[in-house]
Parts: structure tokens; C-alpha cells; sequence
């Protein structure tokens, strides 16, 4: 049953081994990984736009650091404190599609409490496998900031955000496009229960 695990298990992100990948975190995603591995020969197009989200993450990224640089150091509220967030079913996909590591358990907390990935030098999560609420939100202060330097750079930004977002809906409709006609044929979720 252990090598069974092991084959249908996704690679789950070590991180500081402060987080053990919970039960049933580690169920449903290896369930999504045996769904995607029955149907990979059909999820080239889909693969392929995940690996466009990949890069407009990736040029993302060091903007939102920048502003984050402007912002962040003496926030009175940081956001990553009593908002909910979670890593949602488009965030697992890109992640699985990718072969990616898969962050090792869900980031919601409980109300008014911190989201269980935030430290003192801010999240431990690697930027690649954060939520994309989380990659894509622009607060109050930062829009301030960008209303500062002018409308071209909030727009550009924003451009870059629903870009993403747009092929994000895109990435999710040719997966259940490709796995939809065929979804009773899923095995049973025996081999990643034990
Ligand atoms: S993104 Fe905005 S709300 Fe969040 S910690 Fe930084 S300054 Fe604060
Ligand atoms: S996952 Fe990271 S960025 Fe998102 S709320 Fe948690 S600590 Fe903040």
C-alpha cells in the first residue's frame, strides 16, 4: 500500500518540516494527481497555458516585491492577519500540471487569527506556491503608492493580473473539458488512503 502511495503521491513542499501534509490534504491531492495522470495524454493545451501562468507569475512577482518593499516593513494591519485566504482548485491544477510542489497543507485560518504560513520575515511559502489571491492582491497602501507613480503603472499592473486570471479560467475549463466525459472511469481513492 506504501508503494502505492508513493506512485500516486504528488511532491508535497518539504519546507522546514514544520508542516506535515495533513490527512486530508494529502488525500485530495493525491486523488488530483491520479485524475490528471489518467487523463495526462489529453492535457497538452492545458499544460501549456498553465506553463503561460507560470511565467506571468514569474514576471509578476518581483513587481509585487517591489511594492511590498514600499509597503509592507510597518503596516499596521498586514493582511496576511485575519483575512482568510486558501489555496483554491486552480492553484492545485497549475501546481499538479506543473509538477510542482504542493504546499503542505491548506492556508485558511481561523477568523481574526494569522494564516498558519506567516513568520516574522513574512510567508514561508516560496513565492511559486503561494495562493494567487495572495500573489495578485494589491492593498489600499500599494494602490496609493501606484496611484502615485500614475495610471500607466496601475494599469500595467492590473493588465498583467487579468491576463493571468483570464488564463487561470482557461487552464481550468480545458481540464474539465478533458476529464468530464470520462470521469467514471476514476479508480477508486483505496490506493492513497493508507
Ligand atoms: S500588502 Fe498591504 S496590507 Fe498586506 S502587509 Fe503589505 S502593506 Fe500591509
Ligand atoms: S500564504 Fe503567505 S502570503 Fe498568503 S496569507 Fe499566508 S503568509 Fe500571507
Amino acid at each position: 500500500m506504501q508503494g502505492a502511495y508513493e506512485e500516486t503521491a504528488p511532491p508535497f513542499w518539504p519546507g522546514t518540516g514544520v508542516f506535515p501534509p495533513t490527512p486530508q490534504w494529502q488525500e485530495s491531492n493525491c486523488a488530483l494527481t491520479r485524475l490528471l495522470a489518467i487523463h495526462r495524454r489529453d492535457l497538452g493545451r492545458a499544460v501549456a497555458t498553465a506553463m503561460e501562468i507560470r511565467r506571468g507569475i514569474d514576471e509578476l512577482t518581483p513587481l509585487m516585491a517591489a511594492l511590498c518593499s514600499r509597503t509592507c516593513r510597518f503596516c499596521p494591519e498586514p493582511c496576511c492577519i485575519g483575512n482568510t485566504v486558501w489555496i483554491d482548485f486552480r492553484d492545485l491544477l497549475l501546481l499538479h500540471l506543473l509538477d510542482e510542489p504542493i504546499p503542505p497543507r491548506q492556508a485558511t485560518s481561523g477568523p481574526g487569527e494569522a494564516c498558519p504560513f506567516l513568520t516574522h520575515h513574512g510567508c514561508r511559502l516560496p513565492p511559486r506556491i503561494r495562493p494567487w489571491m495572495c500573489i495578485q492582491y494589491i492593498c489600499p497602501a500599494q494602490r496609493a503608492v501606484l496611484n502615485r507613480k500614475g495610471r500607466p503603472s496601475m494599469a500595467a499592473l492590473r493588465g498583467k493580473i487579468k491576463r493571468i486570471e483570464r488564463k487561470r479560467l482557461r487552464m481550468e475549463a480545458e481540464v474539465i473539458r478533458r476529464i468530464k466525459p470520462r470521469r467514471r472511469t476514476s479508480p477508486s481513492s483505496s490506493a492513497c488512503s493508507g
